[in-house]
């Protein structure tokens, strides 16, 4: 385990404490987004164009490794809840601004992770940090409504807010295709909660508002996004940003090719529902909720935003739920099925699947970096999780659980990514590879 004793500013560049080694690294939990990619008409790119870490990298602010100097203090301390807000003033990139949040991280150089009071976190150098001061109240998180005031202050003008048990649905586009957004994650929400306890998992309420912001059509979406996910924003429908804790998406009916010749606003919930079950249309529902799936690792205490966890992991689950059920109106079915598209490709993969290749999935996110390996990577990271949750539900259980405590901003290296696999799932990787092999195998 490496201790971070520096920040990296936004492009990855390490300070100067960090060793070579370390800044070759780039941690993968910085891919806040996976960016998933599907234009309708591009449906058999979906999967490639899920190579967000060539851009995700480029556009986020990144954690430092630690230095190797093991013999030294730790350098970064986990704090607990403050009950004082901080009033912190920064200059990051060329912006400055005034945040009050609770300091959740603290680097022995002045560098910070900061919790906003709308949950956004700001990972911030320590010459990014202009001056700290408490306030002279309690720190709190916003509720709804400030978050959707605060919200629409930052968006273009002409953004309405949608109100759900669980979502704040800002959007720009038609009352009927927010309700929709609305109705789809909430089903969501259900599930994943119900899909977790069922299975003795302790998931939670998330304490924020859960945030989706809708543009009105692609253009909108892609001026928006270029800011955040840079040049990929040509190619996606919709990513979750895990610092500022939120799903960007647009009004797919409005150009996808399936749709029906737009009938704007009069559209009703029923008759965009109707849409999406269009068979073309199923692939861009899965991109929806592989998105919001994320979001809710990351809000209902089953994964922590700024702390170790494998992408395969991460991924694994999202793809896991991302089974649309938009038939039923009454439960979500699809939690689970067997994903053929991903099936698919993990044959595929099989014909060249190297020896190493379940090691180097748990171990690194290297694959999931190179275009020519990301398919494959995903699929095997699938596979890996539906064999695991099926086979092994209480190991697959026990294994979460340690990666959803490991503390923030401090980075596994492999070895300890193997270690707490190993914990979990035994000693033998060769003899649990032969049996995940067989098992997919047997997959009809
Ligand atoms: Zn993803």
């Amino acid at each position: 385990m490496k201790i971070q004793n520096r920040l990296r500013d936004r492009h990855g560049k390490p300070g100067r404490l960090l060793p070579a080694e370390t800044r070759r690294k780039r941690h993968p939990q910085f891919q806040p987004f996976c960016f998933a990619r599907v234009l309708p008409v591009f449906i058999l790119f979906t999967f490639k164009l899920c190579v967000f870490p060539l851009f995700v990298f480029t556009l986020c602010v990144f954690p430092g490794h630690a230095s190797q100097a093991g013999t030294q203090a730790p350098s970064r301390a986990e704090k607990p809840s403050a009950s004082v807000v901080e009033i912190v003033e920064f200059e990051r990139e060329g912006k400055s601004g005034v945040l009050a949040g609770r300091v959740l991280v603290e680097a022995q150089d002045g560098g910070i992770l900061l919790e906003g009071e709308d949950g956004q976190l700001w990972p911030l150098l320590s010459e990014q940090v202009i001056s700290r001061r408490k306030g002279e109240r309690p720190f709190r998180r916003l509720g709804s409504e400030e978050l959707a005031r605060k919200l629409q202050e930052e968006l273009p003008p002409g953004f309405a807010v949608k109100k759900t048990a669980h979502y704040l649905i800002v959007y720009q586009t038609n009352e009927a295709y927010a309700s929709w957004c609305g109705w789809l994650f909430e089903r969501l929400y259900t599930a994943f909660i119900n899909f977790w306890k069922r299975r003795g998992l302790p998931v939670q309420a998330p304490e924020y508002p859960l945030v989706a912001i809708v543009f009105a059509n692609r253009s909108n979406f892609q001026v928006f996004a270029r800011e955040e996910a840079g040049q990929a924003a040509a190619t996606i429908i919709g990513y979750y940003h895990l610092e500022k804790n939120r799903m960007v998406l647009y009004d797919i009916t409005e150009t996808a090719t399936w749709a029906r010749p737009s009938t704007g606003s009069k559209r009703t919930l029923s008759e965009i529902n109707r849409i999406f079950l269009h068979p073309e249309a199923h692939r861009t529902v899965a991109t929806i909720i592989h998105e919001a799936t994320h979001q809710l690792c990351f809000n209902c205490g089953l994964l922590r935003r700024f702390s170790d966890c494998p992408l395969w992991l991460s991924e694994g689950i999202a793809i896991y739920f991302e089974t649309p059920d938009l038939q039923s109106t009454s439960g979500w079915r699809g939690v689970g099925e067997l994903n053929s598209v991903r099936l698919a490709d993990f044959r595929q993969y099989l014909a060249t699947r190297p020896e190493e290749s379940l090691k180097s999935l748990i171990a690194t996110e290297d694959r999931f970096r190179d275009p020519r390996q990301a398919q494959a990577a995903y699929a095997e990271a699938w596979a890996l999780t539906y064999f695991l949750i099926r086979r092994y539900p209480e190991r697959f259980n026990e294994y979460l659980r340690l990666i959803g405590q490991k503390p923030l901003m401090i980075w596994d290296d492999e070895s300890t990514r193997i270690k707490d696999f190993q914990e979990a799932f035994g000693p033998d990787l060769d003899r649990l590879d032969e049996e995940f092999l067989r098992y997919m195998e047997r997959l009809k």
